[in-house]
């Protein structure tokens, strides 16, 4: 298994309850990839099931087998979840659908709570990671979920890369077969460090933005994949930036850098929001970074 074969990102997280440094309550994230992949804003209300807005993975060859899966979502409850991966190499149980797994964390659980209970036995090989989640309490967590086990912290600001803070598992279930990957590792430490220190007392959604834009640790002669949050390696960086706030029912989305830099994607440099009671169901947005059926959006750009 390799780096370049699953998508990668830097997380952020803050609460609402007492204790925090602020009370606005925000997931942030750079999804980053290799750039033969793309995501995009699906909204779907499924049957006997919570409706949801979220951002899905879109390869553009067809072939990856994480094609399809959830990685940032918010539901009608008022639960939202972002998810960096880690890579666990186990050996897997029965093997599931990424997307109906994804899928199913948004559609069924209505609390951080109840999503802590979805994803502690375990989660599907390509899924394995940090899946943070906030609901509308306010309540703001991490779950560290290997194939087999996991671990939860609760805590009032999170920051995740590609590594796991709290999991203990045996050493060979967290490292390639072939060793750790010293691009991935170098990466994920660098920006794990600039993330947490960044983190502060944002209480707009303008100043989250800021924390994906970041560009500490970028060089001119960028690595395969760099070490900074909005990330310009050669071969994978960042394809979009999302931002959800369960108490505006909103996910805000960047199509490529959220820094407005062109050099891989035609990136749209601002964020869109999507009100989840506001927008219809299917494809959102494509995978060029078109805005599909902006009559039935009504949804306000922020600049
Ligand atoms: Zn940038």
């Amino acid at each position: 298994m390799h780096t370049s074969s699953f998508t990668l990102c830097t997380i952020f997280g803050r609460g609402e309850l007492a204790g925090c440094k602020s009370p606005f309550g925000f997931l942030a994230s750079t999804s980053d990839d290799p750039y033969g992949v793309r995501t995009h804003v699906i909204a779907k209300s499924p049957l006997h099931a919570y409706r949801f807005i979220g951002t899905r993975i879109k390869s553009l060859k067809n072939t990856v087998p994480w094609e399809g899966m959830l990685t940032r979502a918010l539901n009608e409850k008022g639960l939202a979840f972002t998810y960096s991966y880690v890579p666990c190499h186990e050996e897997k149980g029965e093997p599931r659908d990424r997307l109906e797994f994804s899928e199913g964390l948004i559609t069924r659980c209505s609390s951080v709570a109840e999503a802590a209970n979805y994803l502690g036995s375990g989660v599907p090989e390509g899924c394995t990671g940090n899946w943070m989640l906030l609901d509308a309490s306010g309540e703001l967590a991490v779950v560290e979920a290997s194939c087999s086990s996991s671990e939860v912290l609760m805590q009032g600001d999170l920051v995740r890369t590609n590594s796991w803070q709290l999991l203990s598992t045996p050493e060979k279930t967290n490292v390639a077969k072939t060793g750790p990957d010293p691009i991935l590792t170098a990466s994920s430490d660098s920006r794990l460090r600039r993330a947490t220190s960044l983190l502060g007392l944002e209480s707009t959604v303008d100043e989250v933005m800021n924390l994906v834009r970041d560009h500490e640790g970028m060089s001119y002669d960028e690595p395969e994949y760099g070490l900074s949050i909005c990330n310009h390696g050669k071969s994978m960086g960042t394809v979009s930036a999302e931002i959800v706030v369960p108490r505006q029912n909103a996910l805000y989305y960047n199509f490529g850098r959220p820094c407005g830099a062109c050099d891989r994607l035609a990136s749209w440099g601002r964020f869109h929001k999507f009100v989840l009671s506001e927008v219809r169901d299917g494809i959102l947005t494509s995978v060029e970074g078109r805005i599909l059926g902006t009559t039935a959006i009504a949804s306000a750009d922020l600049t």
